[in-house]
């Protein structure tokens, strides 16, 4: 979508009450196919990611297969994959898909190290943490528990890195410390 249509729909929400401007945005519908003009390739670097060189190819896999607006490449360094042991796996974003991953080796031999890496790029991507402990959700990340190895973003994260990309959503920077809970089940 271009900025001009963007700025079009923006002063049409504006000039409506100020309660409906937020709704407004949020039950925005999917814009169709043919009105999505931005689409972004995300490289990323695998470099730093040691042993978890291959799950970040998986997980930029799903990524592009599940979005319309968003297509991840080795072609540069706008998201560099990192490892470390212990602390936690967390994502710091600097802009939307702009950033970079680190992924605790600790977690990542008690969860599905794929689960763990497709969800911390989804933060790069602009969604946030969801932890509901629901396995279907990608960003309920580790509340789904150790036994859930679901590395698929659902329906609605998709859909919502989609708007991300298409310019209908604000995604600054963040950073997603604690970004993998431990059920209080683990030790
Ligand atoms: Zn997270």
């Amino acid at each position: 979508m271009s900025p001009r249509r963007i700025g079009r729909r923006l002063t049409t929400l504006l000039a409506g009450a100020a309660t409906a401007l937020g709704l407004g945005l949020l039950s925005q519908p999917a814009p169709a196919a043919a009105d999505v003009t931005v689409a972004a390739t995300v490289c990323y670097n695998t470099s730093q990611a040691g042993p978890y060189a291959g799950t970040a190819d998986q997980a930029a896999s799903i990524w592009t297969s599940y979005t319309r607006n968003v297509t991840m490449s080795k072609c540069g360094s706008n998201l560099m994959i990192y490892y470390t042991t212990g602390g936690g796996s967390y994502a710091v974003r600097r802009s939307l898909g702009n950033g970079y991953v680190v992924i605790d080796t600790v977690q990542a031999s008690q969860y599905s190290p794929l689960r763990i890496m497709t969800h911390e790029i989804g933060h790069i991507l602009g969604l946030p943490d969801n932890y509901n402990g629901q396995c279907y959700l990608l960003m309920s990340g580790g509340s789904a528990g150790t036994g859930c190895t679901n590395p698929y973003p659902y329906s609605t994260e998709s859909a919502q890195v989609d708007r991300n990309f298409g310019g209908l959503a604000t995604t600054g920077a963040q950073v997603f410390r604690n970004s993998w809970p431990t059920p209080a089940t683990v030790g």
